[in-house]
């Protein structure tokens, strides 16, 4: 008997939803936990819209939100779909409304049409007596085209009517509670009452999605859990206005993690402020890594690398790193279709045989350079077996080989 029984909690305590279609794609239920992004181009210009749309799908986004803000963005929408149609690229479109989803989407038949899905942010569609009329002639035009929609709820245009309703509600009370907590609850309640609303409308329950966005972890994992157990449509998480690198994906990643851990969240996005020029497409592998790194879903081989220490001063051992990971990444755009299964490959890159043997161990394959001081040789394991030894001035290429037979024998048999 173990001494210590380790539950593996990964999803098995999946949050029941359920399943909501957009475009082609499953979202909620026991489907797989949805990857999106959204563009950052100017939606009126189709080219360069479908162009990152393109992009943002051939990293693996399965869903692909565009901005409709204005006539033009709008008027564009069916050029973008026609373009992507012709490219092959069949990623589902959806499209963000705030303050004038309603006239947009009843004067733009087509855009209503080619879009998958309509984001309607609550806070954002007028106030008193329209917020209900514009609301409902959205729902409107997405029962007439048989389409999902989300509704969004974002903590910077929470919908000042009903937080002003709880904060009075609050001060009333004998023992109030504390501004934060209201707020988060105007939330909840905000997503809730939209959805009800919409239902009301006529929009059947298996065609909305919630979110309840914030810019706070701790606020962001109490908003879910409470959406979580008050109602059962899938749930799209992501921590708003995340920020930029280390800061953003830090942040996404463990508001995210916890949420996903206890079986919360059917689609997620990375808000990550992106760099001067940067490469759009970041958001989605790191969306990917993350259910990768939770042991949800699997999208690319695994590069398992220790950090160096004193025992590796030359670059030797960062290069090679460096350089399996960017063969796997080449590799991968062939073998995706050729070897199903190989993103579950498991590589390790080890520095010296103080911990390399034992990891290359638990790899499929591993390679453990020698340390400072040590021989000249780098013994390499497969599937927990030495089975080579490399010398000399060509063990990358070797390694590279190694790996190309290691993925073709196994993944190739699994083909057949
Ligand atoms: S495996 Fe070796 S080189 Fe890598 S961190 Fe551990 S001791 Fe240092």
């Amino acid at each position: 008997m173990p001494l210590i029984q380790i539950e593996d909690t990964r999803q098995k305590n999946r949050r029941p939803s359920v399943t909501c279609m957009v475009g082609r794609v499953s979202v909620g239920g026991s489907h797989p936990v949805v990857v999106q992004s959204m563009t950052n181009t100017d939606t009126a210009d189709a080219a360069a819209t479908a162009d990152q749309i393109a992009l943002l799908a051939a990293a693996g986004s399965e869903l692909v939100r565009i901005t409709v803000n204005t006539r033009e963005s709008a008027a564009a929408v069916g050029e973008i779909a026609a373009r992507l149609r012709d490219r092959g690229v069949r990623v589902p479109i959806v499209g963000d409304f705030h303050y004038n989803g309603h006239t947009l989407l009843s004067e733009y038949p087509e855009c209503a049409k080619a879009l998958d899905k309509y984001r309607i942010n609550p806070g954002n569609v007028g106030v008193g007596e329209k917020h209900d009329d514009n609301f409902r002639r959205m729902i409107e035009v997405a029962i007439e085209y048989a389409k999902p929609v989300r509704i969004g709820v974002n903590w910077g245009s929470l919908d000042k009517s009903l937080l002003t309703q709880l904060m009075d509600e609050n001060a009333r009370r004998t023992q109030p509670v504390a501004d934060r907590e209201v707020v988060l609850e105007a939330m909840v309640q905000s997503a809730l009452r939209s959805a009800a609303l919409a239902e009301s409308f006529g929009q059947p329950h298996d065609r909305i999605i919630l979110s309840a966005k914030v810019s706070d972890v701790r606020d962001l994992v109490q908003v879910y859990r409470a959406l979580a157990v008050a109602c059962d449509y899938p749930l799209h998480l992501g921590l708003t206005e995340a920020g930029l690198g280390a800061k953003g994906i830090v942040a996404t990643t463990a508001a995210l993690s916890v949420l996903l851990f206890e079986g919360i969240g059917d689609t997620i996005r990375t808000s990550l402020t992106p760099a001067p020029g940067g490469d759009r497409a970041e958001e989605v592998r790191i969306c990917q890594q993350i259910l990768q790194s939770l042991g949800i879903r699997a999208f690319s081989p695994q590069v398992t690398s220790c950090p160096g220490c004193g025992r590796t001063t030359s670059t030797f051992f960062q290069e090679l790193a460096t350089q399996v990971t960017e063969h796997l990444a080449q590799r991968m755009s062939v073998w995706r279709t050729q070897y199903p299964g190989v993103e579950e490959l498991k590589v390790a890159v080890m520095g010296c045989v103080v911990n390399g043997p034992g990891e290359s161990k638990h790899a499929n394959i591993g390679i453990s350079l020698p340390g400072n001081g040590e021989d000249p040789r780098a013994p390499v394991y497969v599937d927990g077996k030495l089975k080579v030894t490399l010398k000399g001035d060509s063990i990358a290429a070797d390694f590279g080989v190694l790996l190309d037979e290691y993925v073709e024998k196994r993944y190739g048999v699994l083909r057949g």
